[in-house]
């Protein structure tokens, strides 16, 4: 299994022994960024193996790699080979790695290096996305048969991570690294052992010196929520697909769940840019099961070999997993929904009701599905007024757009509104998509998004003495269904109690530096 490798990046020795100290329980290994030290402090990186006490890498990134350094090579190889003098014939008290870019040739700093038993990380940093053939650069790389390799690329789209998954997988180096830097290659960094990658680094992500590259996990959640310790190429994998995926309830809905229940499994964030590249991935993974969200819920029906009937009424889907191969297609977000709003509104049905749903996407279908089937009248609005149009005739429901016209019609239908668009989410503009209309304070109000907890626009529907209720409910119920879908199994109510202990956590949000 990779090992959790947790970046010190803070300006004295004192300091990052004192965040190792914080984070050991969650590493084996930890990296000295000699370049993020202070000038003065460089001077004294001998010592800090020994006083660290676990296997450390000694590296001093230049800037063109990412990295603070700024000097000269002279210097930097200088200070590298101050990291490994007076080595030591109990080699715990050396340096157990050091990285140095595939670019540089040093032969008697390498010499000292392994004759002291301090392993070469040979590197690799791009930039530029994979403007290379990752492949070949990979095999240019080996220069002597115990070396590690390293092959940092910051991806530009899920293309890129494809193409080093698969460059990664054809490798037939034993001990390398390989890492897709950025947010759309956050996974390559949870499932490193898939990767092939000996270890994974993390930031310490609380702490105000975290500095590590982009897309860095923090070492607490890489140990705790995803259990990258865990991880064997047995795992079974599933997660959620989307975009910008910047906060999910799911992967601490699913990993506390997994981990309750002792499942050799992880749920991890697959943010991406294409629908397809995704799903190629997913499938090299051998992922058994993905929720679909924002704004792939339609993209997804023409990749689906099969579906269920509600999915082919409502157009959208939000759960898929493998049979005989091939994708089949759900929608819990239905279930999810009714279940929820009827808690809310203390009712068994919607009749007599007059509803207005904001939106007209995936997640309105599904909403205007049981809105109908529940007996209610609704008043359909969206900014895309075909869209509107077409959703409203399914139900023989009124619409309209978000203009003045469209809100007047709300009054009525103001029993109850049902936000339903993505404005006002994490990672999108806060904005209020109703902004033009006044609320009474009669009004029962959901909004869908649950992070943040309370969009500009629940926050004025509170303001105005409404009642209301964000979507963390609707999504916990839903994620049961998911979970009755992806094993067959109901989650035992004693663990679905201690989930929901948990509440609108900080986990929500995907932590990632
Ligand atoms: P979607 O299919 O991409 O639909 C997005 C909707 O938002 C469309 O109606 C779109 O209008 C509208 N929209 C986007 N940007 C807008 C803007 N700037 N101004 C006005 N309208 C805008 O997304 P979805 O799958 O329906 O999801 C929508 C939201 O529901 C997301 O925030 C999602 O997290 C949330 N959701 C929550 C749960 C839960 O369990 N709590 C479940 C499902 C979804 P146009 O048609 O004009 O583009």
């Amino acid at each position: 299994m990779a090992k959790n490798c947790l970046c010190l990046t803070a300006k004295t020795i004192d300091r990052n022994l004192e965040i190792l100290n914080k984070y050991r329980k969650f590493v084996e290994i930890a990296e000295l960024r000699v370049d993020c030290l202070n000038q003065d402090e460089r001077l004294n990186i001998r010592r800090f193996p020994e006083l660290a006490g676990l296997p450390v890498i000694l590296t001093i990134r230049r800037d063109i790699d990412g990295g603070r350094f700024t000097g000269g090579e002279g210097e930097r190889v200088k200070m590298l080979a101050r990291g490994l003098a007076f080595a030591s014939a109990d080699t715990r008290l050396n340096f157990a790695y050091v990285d140095i870019e595939e670019d540089i040739e040093v032969p008697s700093l390498e010499e000292a290096a392994r004759t002291f038993g301090t392993k070469i990380i040979r590197s690799y940093h791009n930039l530029e996305g994979t403007v290379i053939d990752i492949p070949a650069k990979i095999k240019s790389m080996q220069r002597t048969g115990n070396e590690i390799i390293k092959v940092a690329i910051a991806v530009k789209s899920t293309n890129d991570v494809l193409q080093i998954y698969k460059a990664a997988k054809a490798c037939p180096v034993k001990e390398k690294i390989i890492i897709c830097m950025g947010h759309l290659g956050i996974y390559s960094r949870i499932l490193a052992e898939k990767f092939g990658s000996i270890l994974t680094y993390s930031s310490a992500l609380s702490e105000k010196e975290a500095a590590g590259a982009a897309g860095q996990f923090d070492v607490q959640d890489l140990a705790e929520l995803y259990r990258i310790k865990k991880i064997t190429k047995k795992t079974k994998i599933y997660g959620i697909i989307g975009h910008p995926l910047k906060a999910s309830i799911s992967p601490l809905f699913f990993n506390s769940i997994f981990t309750q229940e002792k499942m050799d499994a992880v749920y991890v964030p697959f943010p991406t840019d294409s629908i397809d590249n995704i799903l190629d991935i997913t499938k090299e993974l051998d992922v058994q099961g993905l929720a679909v969200t924002v704004p792939y819920k339609e993209a997804i029906l023409s990749k689906l070999a099969k579906c269920s009937e509600t999915v082919q009424v409502i157009r959208a889907c939000n759960t898929v997993y493998p049979v005989d191969g091939k994708w089949y297609g759900e929608n819990t977000d239905i279930m999810g929904f009714s279940d929820s709003l009827l808690a809310f509104m203390e009712c068994k049905n919607l009749k007599r009701k007059k509803i207005t749903i904001v939106g007209a996407g995936g997640a309105a279908r599904a909403v205007a599905s049981e809105v109908h089937r529940l007996g209610g009248k609704a008043l359909i609005l969206n900014r895309t007024a075909y869209k509107a149009r077409n959703l409203a005739s399914q139900y023989n429901f009124r619409w309209g757009v978000l203009d003045e016209k469209g809100i007047e019609l709300i009054s009525k239908f103001n029993d109850v509104i049902i936000q339903t668009t993505s404005v006002g989410m994490e990672g999108y503009e806060a904005a209020d998509p109703l902004e033009l209309y006044t609320f009474t304070g009669k009004e029962a109000v959901m909004d869908l998004i649950y992070m943040p907890p309370q969009t500009p626009f629940l926050k004025r529907a509170a303001f105005a003495g409404c009642k209301t209720m964000n979507g963390y409910d609707m999504v916990i119920r839903q994620a049961c269904f998911q979970y009755k879908s992806y094993t067959g199994k109901e989650i035992p109510h004693k663990v679905l109690s201690r989930i929901n202990t948990l509440g609108e956590s900080k986990w929500s949000m995907i932590r990632i530096g």
